[in-house]
């Protein structure tokens, strides 16, 4: 199927083709006809299935057919739970915008950051991707309002809803007019999701890839584990990046500190490193992941949290330098690599205490993962 099939318009199939896009994800054959005929929508599916598209093409286009409206009242809202994502998702709409005659403007604004630019800059804004938070701090303050809206995302609410922006969220939607088109997007249909469904949803198309995706995503990614003592893991992990001469390294850690530590090493050692976690500065973590992104920074060195919504293109290696709690956490981790159809790899470094648990993760994944020792490996000068 090609994206010529599902109704889109010759501007937008333009827009596609400048950001290099040769064939539809299942998600968007299925949620642009029903997008675009103006049906409600329920999509399980993770970062990575291609949902952003899914739903910005089908809204830019039906912009195309509409006037701008009265300024400050914004007629396409998308709620998101991190600034990182707020950050991704503006970008995709602003990304096809480029190409289009009548250029959309999307702003993102979330919190932890000045409110006063944000406040300027939503002059002329159609189309806001925020957070729950800084959404209402705006609305509070006359900055923008939501009379006018016609079209509601709500992206990774299942994760909107475990981070506690539940109260935020029935303030918002309280704030709508009633006739409007809702889109929800959630990686599962846990009971708190299905509730947000029966109220917000009427009559929805439901979408869902996320199995077919988890599976096809695995395959991509070659998994190896290393066995190693707790002292030998900094000196291993360098080892591991001068050996394989590793340009592009997304490290994961399970807490705030280890992660400032291992990147103090790092630096020490001679390796770029910054961290991503939820004590940095907004600017820290958007310069962090920029530089990253853009391949100036070697290693970044991230918790759990902050990963959410962290999407790169073609990310090559993704190190569990400790290993994540729960088996999703562990496939959400890799699956940061051998994203869109490339391949990735995936290394794990196990200690005694953490075999256990590492058994329980490949039954869950159903993988096995090969396992390497490490104890004849001189790591002096590491
Ligand atoms: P998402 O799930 O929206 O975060 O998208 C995951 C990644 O897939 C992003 O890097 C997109 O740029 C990329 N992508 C989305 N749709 C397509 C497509 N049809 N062809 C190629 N890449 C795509």
């Amino acid at each position: 199927m090609n994206f010529s099939d599902l109704g889109l318009s010759a501007s937008i199939l333009k827009a596609i083709e400048g950001q290099g896009y040769n064939q539809p994800f299942p998600i968007q054959q299925q949620a642009i006809p029903a997008i675009l005929a103006g049906k409600d929508l329920l999509g399980i599916a993770q970062t990575g299935s291609g949902k952003t598209a899914g739903f910005a093409l089908p809204i830019l286009q039906q912009f195309q057919q509409k006037q701008p409206g009265k300024n400050r009242f914004i007629k396409a809202l998308v709620l998101v739970p991190t600034r990182e994502l707020a950050l991704q998702v503006a970008d995709v709409f602003k990304g096809f915008s480029l190409h289009l005659t009548r250029r959309v403007k999307t702003l993102a604004v979330y919190g932890g950051v000045s409110i006063n630019p944000q406040m300027m800059a939503l002059s002329g804004t159609e189309i806001l991707v925020a957070t729950p938070g800084r959404l209402l701090d705006l609305i509070d303050n006359k900055a923008l309002h939501l009379s006018e809206l016609e079209v509601l995302v709500l992206d990774e609410a299942d994760k909107m809803l475990n981070m506690g922006f539940e109260e935020e969220m029935n303030r918002i939607i309280a704030l709508l007019p009633q006739k409007r088109q809702n889109l929800l997007f959630s990686a599962t249909l846990a009971r708190d999701v299905e509730v947000v469904k029966e109220r917000l949803l009427s009559s929805p198309v439901v979408i869902s890839v996320e199995e077919e995706k988890e599976e096809n995503q695995l395959e991509l990614i070659k998994q190896v584990a290393y066995r190693i003592s707790t002292e030998r893991k900094g000196p291993f992990l360098r080892y591991l990046i001068k050996q394989g001469n590793m340009q592009q390294v997304l490290v994961f850690v399970s807490s705030i500190r280890g992660a400032d530590n291992l990147v103090a090493k790092l630096n020490k050692n001679g390796l770029q490193a910054m961290a991503m976690h939820g004590d940095k500065s907004q600017g820290a973590r958007t310069e962090a992941l920029q530089r990253f992104k853009s391949g100036k920074l070697q290693v970044l060195v991230a918790t759990d949290l902050a990963s959410r919504g962290i999407d790169i293109k073609t990310l090559p290696v993704v190190v569990n330098y400790d290993l994540p709690r729960s088996p999703k956490d562990y496939v959400h981790r890799i699956g940061r690599t051998g994203r869109a159809g490339a391949t990735g790899e995936a290394i794990s470094l196990i200690t005694k205490e953490d075999g256990h648990h590492f058994k329980i993760i490949q039954k869950k994944m159903g993988r096995k993962v090969d396992m390497l020792d490490t104890e004849e490996i001189d790591l002096k000068g590491y």
